[in-house]
């Protein structure tokens, strides 16, 4: 990875880029305009006791009381599946940028500004009938960070901070990120630590994400390996048909590096800016992603426990574990 100093921008297209993302209901907090937040459907459905998301189901978290936010709009890969705009906000060595180093808000701001906007976001349901009062009253009390929204979190050089500063407050972390940066895994502790892996091998990651960093994913994989017990850590694998859903026992012996406490094998949706780089086909049904999670937990299996342990059907993920079940849900 390039040193951070040496990150560039482009403003303009960037802040063009940003006006885009915010008619998609992103909303940028901070001096810096690096991080944001947005609400999904399923805190919606969730305010009004219509349902909950899969991280509901598999971990206990509830949507409504989820501030699904990032600390850095920017990231050093290009993946095919990715919902950010490609054009914008890309850093590392496949950028060809302009001078200008990214200036980078505290982990007080950026926390203090997601959950701001989140209660503003939120209080307009406050009146409507269909919201349910409870759910309300606890969603102005957020619990959980998921710390996922797009982008590299871990391009963030306060992330451990961040972190923290989310837990001082009462609330658990989920930190999803690409796995490009070892070093940052090392020293941070989120309640939840998912890596996304979304090859089985060196050239497939190539052509998914654009980028070359095949060795230092490697690298995070052993320090996946190392946080176990201490951190709860998660490979989630985006399936994308006609692309990565090959060599269930390539991404096996991957995934023995790692020992994660679980395994997230979710179909690619086709959404965002994703839908200008492929096609519809591309995202699996259900059946297929449980289909091609039950050669992977095979493949695992005559060395360990793993095995499926749950799915949600309507968001199309498959969850295999080696813990049992009442273990689960922590949150
Ligand atoms: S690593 Fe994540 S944020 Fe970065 S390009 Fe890939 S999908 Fe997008």
């Amino acid at each position: 990875m390039e040193p951070k100093a040496t990150l560039k921008l482009v403003h303009d297209e960037e802040n063009g880029t940003r006006r885009t993302l915010e008619k998609q209901g992103y909303h940028f907090v901070g001096l810096h305009k690096h991080s944001a937040v947005k609400t999904c459907f399923w805190l919606w459905k969730s305010i009004r006791g219509e349902g909950n998301c899969y991280k509901g189901k598999f971990y206990g978290i509830n949507a409504h009381r989820c501030v699904q936010m990032t600390p850095s709009i920017f990231c050093n890969q290009r993946c095919v599946h990715c919902w950010r705009p490609l054009e914008a906000f890309t850093v590392g060595r496949e950028t060809k940028l302009k001078k200008q180093p990214i200036e980078w808000d505290s982990p007080e701001e950026v926390v203090e500004g997601c959950i701001k906007e989140q209660k503003r976001l939120i209080s307009g349901f406050k009146g409507s009938p269909k919201t349910n009062r409870n759910a309300f009253a606890e969603a102005e009390a957020p619990k959980h960070a998921a710390i996922s929204l797009i982008g590299e979190p871990t391009l963030y050089p306060y992330l451990k901070g961040l972190i923290q500063e989310f837990h001082s407050r009462g609330m658990t972390t989920f930190v999803v990120t690409n796995g490009t940066n070892p070093e940052v895994l090392r020293e941070i502790s989120p309640s939840q630590l998912y890596l996304s892996l979304n090859a089985p091998n060196e050239s497939i990651y190539k052509k998914v994400a654009h980028a070359d960093y095949w060795s230092r994913i490697n690298e995070s994989l052993a320090e996946m390996r190392a946080k176990r017990g201490k951190t709860r850590t998660v490979i989630r694998i985006t399936c994308i048909e006609g692309l990565n859903m090959v060599s269930p026992e390539g991404y096996a012996e991957l995934l023995k590096r790692a020992n994660p406490d679980f395994v997230e094998v979710k179909a690619y949706m086709h959404i965002g800016y994703s839908r200008k780089r492929l096609p519809r086909e591309a995202m699996p049904s259900h059946s297929r992603v449980k289909q091609f999670a039950s050669e992977i937990a095979e493949q695992l299996a005559p060395a360990s426990n793993y095995k499926i342990v749950d799915e949600s059907e309507i968001s199309r993920v498959v969850l295999i574990s080696n813990r049992s079940l009442e273990r689960l849900r922590l949150f």
